[in-house]
């Protein structure tokens, strides 16, 4: 359950650089929101800010109803997830999905349910004991979305987290990221470039240009078919 307000957002990254303009965006609980736009619009930024990761330079954020820009990461309750899967190549998948959880003192019978919850659903269950190095790209990417799932988080940050898959890998996750929205009923915010992504997987989409917002619509109204 998250509902989100970002209130006349703004990243400078010096006093000059101006990466994010008047960012005004409110985002339902449930909704699958796609930020798109060419490289260097300043997606990456947004989600980031979000996150907590970057500082917000003015304005605010707000995320059901509690203002959260002086909030740290970890207590936001919120993840997120790479393009580069950042795993932790000497720990096993059930380590790296296990890893949060530990942090968080939770009980090791807790973990190994939720962590083989998030397994099952994810089907990596059968890559428990492996190392990231044995894995191929599209069961990386399931275990770095399997690390997100099992904290349970009120919102789920993704940027361009398919990019470095084959064609036919993209194909086959987009639809399960799909069904993971569906499955999980929580909000999901997913960064990319690619308008094949923003067209098949987002309730809204939202354009970015230059730091700036350019529209807000569903998928059908911002891509026309023939
Ligand atoms: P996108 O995700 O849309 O590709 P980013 O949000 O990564 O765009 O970047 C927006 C702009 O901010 C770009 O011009 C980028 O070069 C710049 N930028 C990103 N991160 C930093 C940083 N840490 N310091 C300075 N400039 C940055
Ligand atoms: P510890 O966390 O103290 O190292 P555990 O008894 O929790 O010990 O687990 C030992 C190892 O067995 C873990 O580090 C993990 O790699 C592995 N492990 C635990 N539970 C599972 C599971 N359900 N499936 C696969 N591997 C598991």
């Amino acid at each position: 359950m998250a509902s989100l307000v970002l209130k006349d957002i703004n990243k400078y990254y010096t006093n000059t650089f101006h990466a994010v303009k008047d960012l005004n965006l409110t985002i339902d609980d449930k909704e699958f929101i796609i930020l798109v736009g060419p490289s260097g619009c300043g997606k990456s930024t947004s989600l980031r800010m979000i996150a907590g990761l970057e500082e917000i330079s003015s304005g605010e954020l707000y995320i059901d109803d509690k203002l959260v820009n002086d909030v740290e990461p970890k207590d936001r309750d919120i993840a997120m997830v790479f393009q580069n899967y950042a795993l932790y190549p000497h720990m096993t998948v059930f380590d790296n999905m296990a890893f949060g959880l530990k942090l968080r003192k939770m009980s090791k019978e807790e973990i190994q349910t939720k962590v083989n919850e998030a397994a099952e659903i994810l089907n990596i269950k059968e890559l428990l004991n492996r190392k990231p190095k044995e894995l191929s790209g599209g069961q990386r990417q399931r275990v770095a979305l399997g690390r997100a799932i099992v904290r349970e988080p009120k919102v789920f940050l993704m940027d361009e987290p398919l990019s470095n898959l084959d064609a036919k890998l993209r194909v086959q996750m987009r639809s399960e990221i799909n069904k993971l929205h569906k499955k999980l009923q929580t909000t999901f915010i997913y960064v990319t470039h690619d308008q094949t992504e923003a067209m098949t997987m987002g309730t809204r989409i939202v354009v970015m240009k230059d730091g700036i917002v350019q529209q807000v619509a569903d998928p059908q109204t911002i891509y026309e078919y023939p």
